[in-house]
């Protein structure tokens, strides 16, 4: 499976990134897949 870009990790910084990238991605036609084992993700509020 080939995708334009690979976001290894899908906590904090994954998710931030790929969110504003998908603001951008049909103007873009980007194609963004994230890598990340658990398919849950726990915000860790101090
Ligand atoms: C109890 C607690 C309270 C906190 N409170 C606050 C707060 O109040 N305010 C604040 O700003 N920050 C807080 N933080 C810190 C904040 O959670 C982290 O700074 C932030 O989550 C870091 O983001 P990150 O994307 O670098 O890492 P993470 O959010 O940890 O994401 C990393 C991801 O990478 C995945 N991963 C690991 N290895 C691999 C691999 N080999 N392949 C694919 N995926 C992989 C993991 O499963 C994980 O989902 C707190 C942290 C904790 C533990």
């Amino acid at each position: 499976m080939k995708h334009r870009i690979v976001i290894v990790g899908g906590g904090t910084a994954g998710i931030t990134t790929a969110a504003s990238l998908q603001k951008h991605a049909a103007a873009r036609n980007l194609d963004i897949a994230i890598i990340e084992p658990s398919d849950k993700h726990y915000n860790q509020p101090g």
